[in-house]
């Protein structure tokens, strides 16, 4: 059902600029996808606030996409109002009364939030050291790595409900654990808190170094990725289980299993959304099939796949 026009009607009087049909395939990491029917960035509260109810009001689904990096958005792009949280919502300062908590806008980068709380000599975001997200994003997916997860360093998030009111909710309340957490149904992170503690510059600089060299030897970071594709089943790695099935290399297009690190799908430069999913669904039926284990994914599908199953697939 195509966008109702008073409702971008609504959106442009409140001042903001919804693009319509706006392409989304290079705001993700795999560069794989189709448009946005309407894209908007949002800079503040008060209009994520209005968004969200406009939205609501007029019945439209709204997408928030975080920096992309954990997203296949299907080539016939999202239905509804994408948005992107920028401005006030894209930045990250110490609490003037608590300088041991870092706020920050739900679409600061990761990259950027690690090197204000290195800067400042704050020790407990060196869990995000090289995981290319959003704070949004890592929220959601409950990110992490060798060096720790979200879970251990959030305090609490204010989320935007879909009727436009603001919440806080401390992190406990968000049942976080593996690459998950529980916010409520269509809530937009906002904000969130994070509780640090002082630390050793110099330690916490070669820590973050040594990680960061470690992914470098081991993962295809030269070749557009969206990361881990799977979930590590319990007691095992996706990465072995796929190498195990052969399956390196193993190529849809221009969508591989990567030579480097099984567990990642790349891009060889002209993929299309369809076939890094052909490439998804045939590592899981190979690996189902000789070791009968499921291989959950961590990636999330976005927008229409209602084309899928591909006739003859
Ligand atoms: C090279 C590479 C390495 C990676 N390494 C790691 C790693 O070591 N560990 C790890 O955990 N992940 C890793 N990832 C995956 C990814 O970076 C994380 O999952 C990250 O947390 C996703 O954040 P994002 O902002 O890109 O979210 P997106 O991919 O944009 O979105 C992911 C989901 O979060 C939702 N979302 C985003 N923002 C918000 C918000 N404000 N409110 C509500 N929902 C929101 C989206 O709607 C979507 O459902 C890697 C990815 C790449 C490309």
């Amino acid at each position: 059902m195509p966008l109702p026009a008073p409702l971008v009607d609504a959106l442009t009087d409140h001042g903001l600029s919804p693009q319509a049909h706006a392409p989304l395939q290079r705001r993700t990491w795999w560069q794989v996808g189709g448009p946005a029917e309407c894209f908007l960035r949002v800079g503040n509260l008060e209009d994520l606030r209005a968004v969200a109810r406009l939205c609501s009001t007029h019945k439209a689904p709204v997408f928030v996409l975080g920096n992309g990096t954990n997203l296949l958005i299907s080539d016939r792009g999202i239905q509804g109002v994408v948005i992107q949280l920028t401005r006030d919502l894209a930045k990250a300062d110490p609490l003037p009364a608590d300088p041991t908590v870092i706020q920050a806008g739900a679409g600061t980068k990761l990259a950027v939030l690690l090197k204000k709380a290195l800067r400042h000599g704050w020790t407990g975001l060196e869990v995000f050291a090289g995981i290319p997200g959003s704070v949004g994003g890592a929220v959601r997916m409950n990110a992490g790595a060798r060096l720790g997860e979200t879970r251990e360093v959030l305090h609490e998030v204010d989320v935007v409900l879909p009727d436009g009111s603001l919440r806080t909710l401390p992190a406990k309340d968000l049942n976080m654990a593996y690459r998950h957490s529980d916010l409520p149904r269509g809530a937009i992170v906002a904000t969130a808190r994070f509780a640090l503690r002082p630390g050793d510059p110099q330690t916490m600089r070669d820590q973050v170094q040594a990680h960061l060299d470690h992914r470098a030897r081991t993962q295809p970071l030269d070749q557009p990725s969206c990361g881990s594709t799977f979930r590590n089943p319990p007691g095992d790695y996706a990465g072995r289980l796929i190498e195990a099935s052969g399956l390196k290399g193993y190529r849809v297009g221009d969508a591989q299993v990567s030579e480097k690190h099984a567990n990642f799908i790349v891009n060889l430069g002209g993929a299309t959304a369809d076939e890094v999913r052909a490439v998804i669904e045939h590592v899981q039926h190979t690996v189902k099939a000789q070791h009968g284990v499921h291989l959950e994914r961590e990636v999330h599908f976005a927008g229409d796949w209602s084309h899928w199953p591909l006739a003859g697939a």
